[in-house]
């Protein structure tokens, strides 16, 4: 009798042993939820250089958005993943949830704010017209009426150019294109960001072929984009107030820019 006790007392302690054990794991591995920093998921479109771009035969993200986003996203102790979309689907992507933030470029507009959360602007930017070298007679936006003008689909300088009186205008997916486009005389035009046509002129197979012409058009100011409502926007403004404050934006700006204007 005795025997059979205790071989009854040792199994219900080997259980609440089993079961104690187990109750510890769980909170190590809940624990380690909490550790693992959350995924940032960011949207953009890498033909947009020098803000984001892959390296040829490269798939990762390049330029001074994607340093930005990253260090944004060490300031808030997040993991930031960066997918690939089209300019035009990234507004459609925030609402949907299917990513946090896009960083692209993309210009602070009233019907942008309208549609998603706007963060703090970080760079000034603005449009210009790129034509070709051998074009003598565009001058000036003035100059496309009833021309053919190449822009990237969603943009500002699609809004632009469909403004032109009479012009042709011919949306494309990618700045690649766009430029393609007018290198093999398909428009006389193209009308884009101004640093993003400079850095094409410099240093993006422009040089030979392409120029600016006329004074910048529109100021505009970059600023990332968030689902309308997110918690995240008021993060993101303080993530970036703390890089400007502790020199790392001016590290990033310099890199891609040189010397920061104060
Ligand atoms: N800044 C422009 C816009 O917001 C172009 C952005 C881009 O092509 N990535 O529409």
């Amino acid at each position: 009798m005795k025997k059979t006790w205790m071989l009854i007392m040792s199994m219900l302690m080997a259980v609440m042993m089993v079961a104690g054990c187990g109750g510890g794991d769980k909170k190590a591995a809940d624990n380690k939820v909490a550790q693992a920093p959350k995924v940032l998921r960011v949207g953009t479109e890498p033909t947009f250089a020098p803000f984001e771009f892959q390296k040829e035969g490269s798939k990762d993200f390049d330029g001074f958005d994607m340093d930005l986003i990253r260090a944004i996203g060490k300031q808030l102790n997040m993991k930031v993943e960066i997918q690939n979309m089209g300019f035009d689907a990234l507004i459609p992507a925030l609402n949907a949830g299917n990513i946090d933030v896009a960083a692209a470029g993309m210009s602070i507009t009233p019907d942008r704010q309208k549609a998603v959360d706007m963060s703090d602007p970080y760079y000034v930017s603005g449009l210009v017209v790129v034509v070709n070298k051998d074009n003598a007679a565009v001058k000036s936006v003035n100059d496309l009426n009833n021309k053919g003008i190449a822009v990237q689909i969603g943009t500002t300088g699609a809004d632009r150019a469909a403004k032109v009186p009479g012009a042709k205008v011919k949306n494309f997916n990618t700045n690649a294109e766009v430029f393609l486009e007018l290198k093999n005389k398909g428009v006389d035009a193209v009308i884009i960001d101004k640093p993003v046509a400079e850095y094409y002129l410099a240093q993006g197979g422009g040089k030979e072929s392409a120029k600016i012409v006329g004074d910048t058009m529109e100021a505009e100011s970059y600023g990332l984009s968030l689902k309308k409502n997110s918690p995240l926007t008021k993060e993101i403004n303080k993530a970036m107030l703390d890089l400007k404050k502790n020199g790392e934006y001016d590290k990033i700006y310099e890199k891609w820019f040189g010397a920061v204007k104060k």
